[in-house]
């Protein structure tokens, strides 16, 4: 028989175990007793989040037990980061309508809208990051949910919600040295199953496979095939490698999500490194004879691969193409090179708004 609980505190209890990146983060040998240090609920301050159509505080915003969402996964997200210039004194949200632009399709997979246009929810996020006062690098977590509280596996005749968040935010694997990666044994879910192109939150469940049985084994990271054995994508990282200095990364027919940093590395490849990429299915055995490996995406970042399966990479060493890429990168994300400005939305007006949002 089992007893009753006492009430858990309001926040205190649930805060810690939050993790915030969308492949859900937990160490190899990690437990719900060990959560990340990075995208958690500070106990410290107010935050406001948008739910059901106001500015609330985030930790008043909550669902039923038997929200359909919750039940069953079927809801759909972003992951965005916005990057804090310490010297401009500028927040800069990277690439927000592109991922309000993706929310808008993963939404409309599932029988679902955005309660604006993209355009709209950009401004209802910078107005959220401001209103929060963020001046460090924040993540911020838009999802659409089905919002009925029913029993009953379906995406019709069921209602939707819209909830946007923000927490500050670190990195979520390491970028600075290279990374160990694993083929695991879980496939990637294929589009007749969940399609992946759609950022659906059940098939995270799917990622959580993938990264957990990498982690447990050592390594650092899962790299998950298709159905038929070709190199997919990260569990919440899309591919990259290099061989004989061409940048091949895998089509958007291979089950991966069409991800965005993937589009801003190419454009960095091709505009700084004169370097093109081609879209071509990999096979797993050109992950061990490549000259370079590496992971990106807006939580990873860009994430050199310098093991796979246990055999080096090229020199084992981060390589010439992965590390400059992530080089201009983070220049470009931080707000660093003018000529990428159109990636980024400043969230401070002027650096007099800023002293007065300050007081
Ligand atoms: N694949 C999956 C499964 C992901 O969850 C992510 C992270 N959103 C990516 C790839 C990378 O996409 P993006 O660059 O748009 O963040």
């Amino acid at each position: 028989m089992l007893t009753e609980k006492p009430a858990r505190p309001a926040t205190a209890d649930t805060n810690g175990v939050e993790p915030g990146a969308e492949a859900g983060e937990v160490g190899a040998e990690a437990t719900a007793a060990t959560p990340d240090a990075t995208g958690v609920l500070p106990q410290e301050r107010r935050l406001d989040c948008w739910f059901q159509g106001r500015f609330v505080p985030l930790t008043e915003a909550k669902v039923g037990v038997m929200t359909h969402g919750f039940l069953y996964g079927t809801a759909c997200f972003e992951g965005i980061r916005a990057y804090w210039n310490a010297e401009q004194g500028q927040l800069y949200g990277l690439k927000l309508l592109e991922h309000y632009q993706r929310l808008a399709r993963s939404a409309r997979v599932l029988f679902m809208e955005l309660p604006g246009t993209p355009e709209e929810m950009v401004t209802l996020t910078v107005e959220l990051l401001r209103r929060n006062d963020l001046r460090e690098d924040t993540y911020v977590r838009p999802s659409v949910y089905k919002s009925t509280e029913a029993i009953g596996v379906r995406l019709h005749r069921l209602e939707h919600e819209f909830v946007v968040f923000c927490v500050p935010f670190g990195d979520y694997i390491d970028t600075s040295g290279g990374i160990s990666a694993q083929t695991v044994s879980w496939r990637r879910n294929s589009d007749v199953a969940i399609p992946a192109r759609a950022k659906i939150v059940g098939a995270y469940a799917n990622s959580a496979f993938a990264k957990t049985e990498a982690q447990l084994n050592g390594h650092d990271e899962a790299i998950v095939l298709t159905q038929d054995g070709h190199a997919s994508e990260g569990s919440a990282e899309n591919l990259f490698m290099v061989r004989d200095g061409v940048l091949i990364t895998p089509p958007v027919t291979d089950d991966i999500l069409e991800g965005i940093t993937r589009t801003a590395l190419m454009e960095l490849a091709r505009r700084e490194l004169g370097v093109e990429t081609v879209e071509r299915q990999i096979d797993r055995s050109e992950l061990y004879i490549a000259d370079e490996v590496f992971l990106c995406g807006t939580g990873a970042q860009i994430s050199p691969v310098t093991r796979v399966d246990h055999r080096p990479v090229g020199s084992g060493e981060v390589g010439p193409i992965g590390g400059g890429l992530r080089e201009l990168y983070f220049d470009a994300v931080r707000g660093r090179l003018p000529a990428y400005a159109h990636w980024l939305t400043p969230v401070y007006e002027t650096a007099r708004d800023d002293s007065r949002a300050r007081t």
